[in-house]
């Protein structure tokens, strides 16, 4: 990985930018939220289906816990990396402060390929991943959710786990559970959601009707497919592009969700579907559209292509697809980027719902939840604006210096700074 592009250095240099300007530059404050608090390495040794034996490597990093305890997700894949793990954690330390969750930032990741192992190998993973962390998560210290390539009954086997090691039954250690056990209505398609109800008003603030709207969907999964159907479902826009791993596709006359959903769900893939074109995944960013909608992978707006972005508005579903360099071009060239962090809390929000409920052992139905969620949303993204407006600066900054704020008024009343 090129320094340029190591998502850590990313986050470093996306504060350095906030401390700036807050007139914090090189002072306590700056340095303690340039790192994490503390961060945990640890193996897993894993019995294969084949009678083997294969050691996994896995992370916890638990960036700030000035607002509370960390919470972030757990990340499979194999391409894994500490700094990545870092970055994100960093991440969630603004993510959880923009939506003013009593939580600061962690996150956890397993150097692994989950599309190469049984159900049996990747419950034992898991199983033995909470054992190796047992000692730094709990409801109160670190709440661990799902990330790429980990889902709801990854955190049912882990929930298990961790209540076996405790002897009680400890729903609030982790989120994104199945229903059954304590999960919450609407986590499903929470970060979409919560990315659509800031597109909502990122387009009325901007005069964009999204009526008549155009768009293209970076990445098919959780966050890509969900801001698929809800695009249409609360607006009645016109998605024309989405792409996954394998590649693009395009109608111009507009994809509908439940036959393009359909297709993904039988070929596991988009690439295919009748009546596209094929198109690359770099062609899909340089879409003539009016919002863009990155929900796949870091890196993928860069000084490179950042002048050939078309779409006005720039939904970040996924974390870190912009890199500064390309944040200064899109906003030059004026567009209106709703930063990751903000874009995406809403995962998060519905984790923090699901928290509150088990801890509570009282649950919510679906309209509160979304009505829940729509205020926090709506409240991070005129709490943004305002400051975009006050400090004419690009919004990423304008969301940091919400969050910064925030971080380091925890710290000052706790004694830290
Ligand atoms: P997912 O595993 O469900 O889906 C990832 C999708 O990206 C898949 O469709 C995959 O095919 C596609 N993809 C992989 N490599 C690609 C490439 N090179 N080009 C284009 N597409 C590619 O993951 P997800 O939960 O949807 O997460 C996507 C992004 O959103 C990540 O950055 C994640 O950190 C972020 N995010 C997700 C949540 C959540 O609740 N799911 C919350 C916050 C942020």
């Amino acid at each position: 990985m090129s320094e340029k592009l190591n998502p850590f250095k990313i986050a470093q240099a996306q504060l350095d930018e906030a401390a700036k300007v807050l007139g914090i530059e090189g002072k306590a404050e700056h340095m303690i939220l340039r790192e994490p608090l503390r961060e945990f390495h640890v193996l897993i040794p894993v019995k294969m289906d084949d009678g083997s034996y294969k050691v996994f490597k896995g992370f916890r990093v638990q960036h700030n816990d000035a607002r509370g305890p960390t919470k972030g997700g757990i990340r499979w894949h194999p391409e894994e990396t500490i700094d990545t793990v870092r970055a994100l954690a960093t991440w969630m330390t603004w993510k959880t402060a923009i939506v003013d969750l009593p939580y600061g930032g962690g996150k956890g990741g397993i150097i692994c390929n989950p599309k190469e192992m049984s159900d049996g190998e990747k419950e034992r993973l898991a199983r033995g991943y909470v054992r190796a962390i047992a000692q730094i998560i709990s409801p109160e210290k670190d709440i661990p959710a799902p990330d790429v390539y980990t889902t709801p009954q990854i955190m049912a086997w882990m929930m298990d786990e961790y209540s076996k090691i405790v002897q009680y039954n400890a729903p609030g250690i982790i989120t994104g559970k199945p229903l059954e056990i304590g999960g919450s209505l609407g986590r499903d398609d929470a970060t979409a959601r919560g990315g659509m109800y800031t597109l909502r008003e990122a387009a009325k603030t901007l005069g964009v009707d999204l009526s008549k709207a155009t768009v293209a969907i970076q990445g098919y999964g959780n966050a890509g497919y969900f801001a698929h159907k809800l695009v249409e479902e609360l607006f009645g826009s016109k998605v024309i592009a989405v792409s996954d791993s394998k590649g693009g596709i395009l109608n111009t006359n507009g994809l509908k969700f439940e036959e393009t959903y359909k297709f993904k769900m039988e070929n596991r893939t988009v690439v295919g579907f009748p009546g596209t074109d094929k198109i690359t995944n770099e062609e899909l960013l340089e879409l003539d559209v009016d919002v863009l909608i990155p929900a796949a992978l870091e890196n993928v707006i860069t000084d490179k292509n950042a002048d050939k972005i078309k779409g006005k508005i720039i939904v970040e579903l996924a974390n870190g697809p912009t890199t500064p360099e390309a944040d200064k071009i899109l906003h030059e060239n004026g567009k209106f980027v709703i930063p990751d962090f903000l874009a995406n809390a809403g995962g998060v929000t519905v984790s923090y719902f699901e928290w509150v409920q088990n801890i509570n052992g009282y649950y919510w139905s679906l309209e509160e939840v979304h009505e829940k969620l729509d205020r926090k949303m709506t409240k991070a993204f005129y709490d943004t604006y305002e400051e975009y407006n006050k400090r004419k600066v690009h919004p990423r900054l304008a969301a940091y210096l919400v969050s910064v704020q925030k971080v380091i008024e925890a710290m000052k009343l706790r004694g830290w700074v």
